[in-house]
């Protein structure tokens, strides 16, 4: 038996959402796509609010075969950004997503502070749930971010809430380069 593609497609095909307050969503999502580019699939992230090339994890995706990353939308770290520009790139990363998610092309497909996108109003959730709906068989998907909308909860398979306990940046701990980006 080959072990690396030793994987079952069709027992894929589940919807997971990874959301709360504690530190732990976009890193258990990477994780994910870590074991699943072991087993043989091919995984995909795109991440929505993320508009830089520079996160650690960009930069190791391109070491891997198998697992590409995705950036799109707008820095919210720069206070000039409008709304209805913030709602036109939500839409443009949704209609890449949903390409994506019908080819059938991937195994996995992360959706990276999606329900951020959601819980700003950028993207509702009944149009999310449409995108996912037609989505090819076979395809896993995760969705990660603060707020995810109760629609978006009733709708998944799996729910995970990362509850924060403690975060050192509430200590005045800044954000630190390998561990939080
Ligand atoms: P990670 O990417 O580390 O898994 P996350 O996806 O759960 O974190 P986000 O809500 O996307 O967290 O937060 C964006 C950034 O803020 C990340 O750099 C993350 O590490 C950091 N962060 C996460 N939780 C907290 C918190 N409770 N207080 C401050 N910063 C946080
Ligand atoms: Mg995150």
């Amino acid at each position: 038996m080959d072990v690396k593609n030793c994987c079952r497609k069709d027992e894929l095909g589940l919807v997971h959402v990874y959301t709360g307050n504690g530190k732990g969503k976009t890193t258990a999502a990477l994780g994910l796509a870590f074991r699943a580019v072991g087993c043989g699939l091919k995984a995909i992230m795109i991440q929505f609010l993320k508009p830089s090339e520079e996160y650690g994890e960009q930069l190791a995706a391109k070491r891997f075969e198998g697992f590409e990353i995705v950036s799109m939308g707008l820095d919210h770290m720069c206070s000039d950004v409008t709304r209805s520009e913030d709602v036109r790139l939500a839409h443009e990363a949704l209609d890449r997503l949903s390409e994506i998610l019908s080819s059938g092309k991937y195994d996995l497909v992360i959706a990276d502070e999606i329900n951020v996108a959601m819980s700003w109003e950028l993207l509702g959730p009944e149009e999310v749930i449409d995108v996912l709906d037609r989505r090819a068989p076979f395809t896993e998907v995760v969705l990660t971010g603060r707020g995810a909308p109760e629609k978006i909860e009733d709708y998944a398979d799996l729910v995970t809430d990362m509850l924060l306990v403690k975060h050192p940046f509430d200590r005045g701990i800044p954000a630190r380069r390998g561990v939080e980006f």
